[in-house]
């Protein structure tokens, strides 16, 4: 039995879902509301016989490593991680895209930090200086049992300690270098990067650690507030949400996150009870976050300085998501600098409803625009327009667009047709690194995708392609067909007119090439994955065809039989799975 048979032997899918969502019975089945879409009505269904689950709201569904997948956002390889800890089985060799080396290196660099994690603790708990930090944290709101939880701690005053205590437990300097904790001096002792600070450690979404945020205790000069870990194999400042294991799955279910600048507003937030929240500045937050916090929802709700000063890089970040196709919403703390003292201040119950009071982008936009004006003059009446139409202008949906040059207008008093000829000269800049090429690329279709990376895997090693051959649509039809029959492969795809196509193939299939010798994959392999794929996504047309004829099917009869069909058709898909 091999180590997925395994897993799924030892774990009952009732036991993984319902430690997610709330499962009522039905029948033999269970029903339950579908974390996954928008919906009042139970459309997710899970058989405890078939071992799957499906919902019939948005046809989402497999089995217990899918529905892992798809509620915490990650990778299959994450997702058999997870379940292989629950089920107690032990993983040998996964990983399989890493190298041996750098899966050695990531292990190790891991180890010594979680070694440091525990060094940390210990000092906040037995130390002088730490007794000094837990006053403080308590100050902040804190208690012991957050503390713990978030694994806050405390780099005691010195050069040298926690490099010592990790040299002693067998760690090479390298490492501890590697893992960002100290740097190494000339004299080839190490120095520690953290000292006298409150440690805030950052995990990724498998609660494992990989880096740190030191802040000072007091108000001392020429030092920076805030030191985190520099980049290393584990730590990516532009990948590292502060508090995303704590708060993914609430924020899939709660279908909105809430981003704040601190990583004390964020643990003071979940202590309050909205535990949607996550920790990034507004200056650091990059598309990878983005993308990131797009696998669990569209919508946004900004915490963030508002004022003159973080204003400029509030707005870049708030454009950027929206760019994005977030729903973006912010919060107004009023008198207050940030959520935590929200929270300390005016406790909890002020929080939730600032939250649930959050504006929409664009109402803020307006208010802030006719705030201190006097739409009576013409010259401040041209000062909100100015203001307002690029930012109207930011919208991706016309017929929004339409309706805030509408409010605009009446708003203004001025006939809407002015509003738009000046809205026609608005020009947005582009932000740096913004390309047409990555546009274009972006609009492939997950499918199109999929066969250009065949073609290439292909063009290293020719397979013998009828059997797959109608997965693929004409147009790679046409070229596999051509490339089958002639032995040189540029011969073949003379005069094929998409020139752009053929150079991205030939030039794809020598990256490819170097990739997969680099990570030890053999083609074959690959070629399989890629089959695989396609295969998932034929079958989700077929389904998706068979869905729309029996809506359409008014005999009963018929009706019956083509549901039949699709329910081995889903047997099919999810037997096949993974
Ligand atoms: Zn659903």
């Amino acid at each position: 039995m091999n180590e997925l048979e395994e897993i799924k032997n030892r774990l009952d899918i009732v036991d993984v879902i319902s430690g997610y969502i709330k499962l009522d019975k039905a029948g033999t089945n269970y029903r339950a509301c579908c974390p996954f879409h928008n919906e009042k009505t139970a459309s997710l269904m899970v058989s405890p016989a078939k071992q799957i689950w499906h919902c019939f709201g948005c046809s989402k569904g497999g089995d217990i490593f899918e529905f892992v997948k798809e509620i915490e956002g990650i990778d299959f390889g994450d997702a058999l991680k997870i379940l292989a800890n629950k089920a107690g089985v032990e993983l040998k060799g996964y990983n399989k895209s890493n190298t041996n080396q750098e899966r050695t290196e990531r292990q190790k660099t891991g180890e010594v930090l979680e070694q440091a994690a525990k060094f940390f603790e210990y000092y906040l708990n037995n130390s002088k200086g730490g007794e000094s930090a837990k006053e403080y944290l308590i100050k902040r709101g804190f208690d012991e049992e957050l503390i713990k939880d978030w694994r806050v701690g405390y780099a005691p005053n010195s050069f040298e300690q926690l490099s010592k205590f990790l040299e002693n437990r067998g760690y090479n300097k390298v490492y501890i270098e590697k893992a960002g904790l100290a740097f190494l001096k000339t004299n080839g002792n190490l120095c520690d990067r953290f000292r006298s600070r409150i440690i805030f450690p950052f995990v990724n979404i498998n609660s494992e650690i990989i880096g740190f945020t030191g802040r000072i205790l007091g108000k001392e000069e020429n030092v920076a507030k805030y030191l985190n870990t520099p980049a290393t194999l584990l730590y990516d400042k532009s990948k590292a949400l502060f508090g995303i294991d704590k708060a993914k799955v609430e924020i899939r279910k709660e279908d909105k996150c809430i981003l704040v600048e601190g990583n004390v507003d964020c643990i003071m937030a979940h202590k309050a009870g909205t535990k949607n929240v996550v920790a990034v500045s507004g200056t650091a937050l990059t598309e990878l976050h983005l993308k990131i916090l797009k696998r669990y929802t569209s919508n946004l709700i900004f915490s963030f300085d508002m004022d003159s000063a973080g204003a400029k890089a509030t707005e870049r970040a708030i454009d950027l998501a929206r760019e994005m196709g977030f729903n973006v919403s912010v919060l107004d703390l009023k008198e207050e600098k940030d959520p935590a003292d929200v929270i300390l201040k005016q406790g909890k119950e002020k929080w939730i409803g600032i939250v649930n009071s959050a504006e929409k982008i664009m109402d803020f936009y307006f208010r802030k625009a006719f705030l201190d004006k006097n739409i009576e003059k013409v010259d401040d009446k041209k000062k909100i327009i100015e203001e307002l139409l690029p930012q109207i202008k930011k919208i991706d949906n016309s017929i929004e667009q339409s309706f805030f040059i509408q409010k605009l207008a009446d708003e203004l008093m001025v006939r809407e047709e002015d509003i738009r000829k000046e809205f026609s000269k608005v020009r947005l800049e582009r932000r740096e690194g913004e390309t047409e090429t990555k546009k274009k690329k972006d609009t492939l279709s997950q499918k199109e995708k999929l066969e250009r990376q065949f073609l290439k895997l292909y063009l290293i090693k020719k397979i013998d392609v009828k059997d797959f051959i109608y997965l693929f649509s004409e147009k790679y039809k046409t070229i596999l067909e051509k490339l089958e029959k002639e032995e040189d492969s540029s011969r073949a795809l003379e005069g094929m007119e998409d020139n752009n196509l053929l150079s991205e193939i030939f030039l794809g299939a020598e990256t490819e090439r170097e990739i997969l010798e680099a990570n030890e994959i053999s083609v074959e392999e690959e070629i399989e994955n890629c089959l695989i794929n396609l295969k998932k996504i034929f079958e989700e047309k077929e389904k998706m065809d068979l869905s729309l004829r029996i809506k359409n099917e008014k005999n009963p009869l018929e009706t019956e039989k083509l549901i039949e069909e699709y329910l081995s058709l889903l047997k099919k898909s999810y037997g096949k799975e993974n």
